[in-house]
């Protein structure tokens, strides 16, 4: 999601939180965005759109049970086009209205009257992420390029609307402002941030240059983008049968077809991306190959020539730093984090800098582990890069051996799901009920859908969507996504949840047993949905996320599925339906520690190095040198890179939402390893109720209408412990 928007309905609750397999999520970061890339393009508002829009079920109030829900039932896609263009036209008017209202600006006339602006574009856009994500295929793809930056424009020509700002301010800095409730004061100053942050104070020659930046960047950030897909494509390594020695049969399997889609019948083509690369490095037996491999993959972006980043990157830099300056920041990274969790760069540097130092001297451990394997094998060589990956797989399964096979048998899908709602009944005081098929639309047969209830009460919350397999048109990995949040002030609007995922349907009557990736993956995405779920807030805008703090709750759910009861009830067999032995969860939780100096430090000198590059005076900066002198400076290993060099650093040069923000996910893996502590220490474990109170109260139902480090503070009674966290990923306290 753009940071632009965050406080506009529209894009708000239609925008999705995908959360991509693998454990790692990426929130919204790929998906999202239009704005960055996108050139403006003029508004068309046909006037035959009052004629469409009268039989345009897209456009339709949801209607029916429980307050209403969409028709996914009756979904034409020839009707999103002018949905859209009704959608917007409508919100437009309905901001001018607010913008030229005669009567002096309050918070009911301006603030609450945006709040409610923008329903029908909500449920168009609601349409649009269920195609996007879910039903996607070629005519909508075309629609989506055309319409994704005419959203753009709509989107600035809201926060450029100078007349609606000075209301805004106006409220902001008035007299009401005291008298209002403290969520309603935050809802104000949320509002009036979104646009301050993006221009709306800056006026003549300076208002002019921060849209020439901006232009300019959304140019040079797409290029960005593009050469590092360039490069993925154009550095291609074709092996023949004599070469594979060591690949696992699947991988061989899909490289045979990567190489016959290329033209190149009969060969295997290791193709120039982390899913093609992470696999061959870790797998294959031939060094020289690995090498090659491994430099084209860090190459990318970097190889001089068109497609060359370098340039690039110095001057997004420079642009960046002179729109901050504009806005009366003294560098990015000091407009970025200051509405985040971290506040100001330099705490999100004190705590990487503290967690570097412990991780680099695992990773000294783990190179001395990996050069006794490979002496012993008597290999003659000294670990160079592109043997991280291979000798740390020996080491693995020599001391960690998990049999994926053997796992899998205790994870059945259907009962992985009965212990996420015990879980959640445990936790939430929530109850799953399912839905008769039929009971409400469903945009495909694969969907179902439970009602959710309190357990004490009886009351309805809302409903959870679940879309677990895979299809065509399906975007891979795991995501949740909300189709309506929680509010109050307009009346009551209940939850409409959902998690979706990719897994293989089985035979009928067969139960579906997944990895414990996946499993882990699946309580990740939950938490999300038990995140909307659990919302108390009066305000749609209060739904909102915050960077480095959105992660966190899904990733804290993750904990649950080790516990005793999952592991007593539900990780049981499938066919004898006995408990899953003590002796694989002693395993599984033996395993999380594995490897944590090399994946922990690969992250971490990218994260580093983006907060360092949003720091700095940028002029006459060349990348290239920059980045080698702040590794040496850090002291980087000579065995690992990078996780992402600069020339193919996307999070932070292909848009802007990760820039001096990549050091988010480490901080809401503190936060989640303190909460952990938590429930480990308390009296009821982690299912201690006056603990599971505090959570819900505390860190799920107020979404974004508290400040995240006042929130945690009420949970915890202290801040989070960086501590937590070393122990957490096994490695030795820091001394202070
Ligand atoms: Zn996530």
């Amino acid at each position: 999601m753009s940071p632009k928007i965050t406080s506009l309905r529209s894009s708000l609750l239609a925008a999705l939180i995908l959360c991509l397999a693998l454990g790692a999520c990426d929130t919204g970061e790929k998906a999202a965005d239009p704005a960055g890339s996108a050139e403006p393009e003029a508004m068309h508002q046909g006037i035959e759109q009052g004629q469409a829009a009268a039989d345009n079920g897209l456009l339709a109030e949801w209607t029916g049970l429980y307050g209403g829900v969409p028709a996914f039932d009756r979904m034409e896609l020839g009707g999103l086009k002018p949905a859209l263009e009704a959608g917007m036209a409508e919100q437009l008017a309905e901001i001018d209205a607010i913008a030229a209202d005669p009567a002096p600006p309050t918070f009911a006339n301006t603030i609450e009257a945006l709040e409610r602006a923008g329903r029908t574009l909500d449920r168009v856009m609601t349409y649009w992420g269920i195609w996007s994500s879910n039903l996607s295929n070629p005519e909508f793809r075309d629609i989506q390029q055309e319409m994704a930056p005419r959203l753009a424009d709509f989107r600035t020509k809201i926060t450029q609307n100078a007349a609606l700002f000075e209301r805004i301010r106006a409220v902001y800095e008035g007299d009401e402002m005291a008298t209002l409730r403290p969520d309603q004061q935050r809802l104000v100053w949320l509002i009036y941030d979104s646009f301050a942050r993006n221009g709306a104070t800056l006026e003549g020659a300076a208002k002019e240059r921060y849209a020439a930046i901006n232009q300019r960047l959304a140019e040079l950030q797409t290029r960005f983008a593009n050469n590092v897909l360039a490069d993925e494509e154009g550095y291609v390594v074709y092996l023949d049968e004599t070469q594979l020695a060591g690949l696992p049969e699947s991988f061989v399997q899909a490289s045979a077809a990567a190489a016959a889609e290329r033209g190149h019948d009969g060969q295997y083509a290791i193709t120039n991306t982390r899913s093609s690369m992470d696999p061959f490095l870790t797998f294959s037996d031939e060094r020289a190959l690995r090498e090659q491999v491994w430099r084209n993959y860090y190459a990318r972006g970097d190889n001089g020539g068109e497609h060359d980043n370098n340039a690039l990157i110095a001057e997004i830099l420079v642009l960046r730093d002179e729109r901050s300056e504009l806005l009366g920041y003294d560098s990015f990274a000091r407009w970025q984090t200051e509405n985040r969790m971290a506040k100001t760069p330099e705490r999100a540097l004190e705590l990487m800098e503290t967690v570097w130092q412990a991780s680099v001297a695992r990773v000294h451990e783990e190179v001395a582990d990996m050069q006794a394997i490979a002496d012993a094998d008597e290999a003659g060589l000294t670990i160079a890069p592109w043997d991280y990956r291979y000798y740390a797989e020996k080491v693995r399964r020599a001391r960690y051996a998990l049999d994926s096979d053997e796992l899998k048998q205790y994870l059945q899908l259907d009962m992985l799901r009965e212990a996420m709602f015990f879980v959640a009944g445990e936790l939430f005081d929530f109850g799953f009920t399912p839905l008769p098929a039929g009971a409400v639309p469903v945009f495909h047969p694969d969907v179902k859908v439970w009602e959710v209830t309190r357990n004490s009460s009886g009351d309805h919350v809302g409903l959870w969507y679940l879309d677990p397999f895979a299809r065509q048109g399906k975007r891979s990995g795991a995501w949740a996504s909300g189709y309506r949040g929680h509010e109050t002030f307009d009346g009551e609007r209940t939850v409409l949840a959902s998690n979706n995922s990719n897994f293989i349907a089985g035979a009928a009557g067969e139960p579906v047993l997944i990895s414990w990736d996946d499993a882990t993956t699946l309580f990740h995405e939950f938490g999300h949905a038990l995140h909307y779920l659990s919302s108390n807030v009066a305000y749609p805008t209060l739904n909102s996320g915050v960077r480095d703090y959105t992660e966190f709750q899904s990733q804290l759910l993750e904990r649950w599925l080790l516990t005793d009861p999952v592991i007593d009830n539900y990780l049981v067999h499938y066919r004898s339906g006995e408990p899953i032995p003590d002796e694989l969860v002693a395993r599984i939780k033996t395993a999380k520690t594995f490897n944590q100096g090399f994946s922990t430090t690969e992250y971490l000198a990218s994260a580093l190095m983006d907060m360092r590059y949003h720091t700095i005076d940028p002029a006459g900066l060349d990348p290239d040198v920059f980045e080698r002198e702040t590794l040496a400076e850090l002291g980087m290993p000579d065995e690992l890179p990078m996780r992402h060099r600069s020339p193919q650093f996307g999070h932070i040069f292909s848009g802007e939402s990760y820039a001096a923000g990549y050091y988010g996910y480490l901080w809401a893996d503190v936060l989640t390893a303190d909460a952990a502590e938590a429930f480990a220490a308390a009296p009821g474990g982690y299912y201690d109720q006056e603990l599971a109170h505090k959570l819900v109260a505390h860190l799920f139902a107020v979404r974004n209408a508290v400040d995240p480090a006042e929130a945690y503070r009420a949970f915890r009674g202290r801040d989070a412990d960086l501590e937590a966290l070393m122990r957490d990923r096994g490695f030795p306290i820091p001394e202070r």
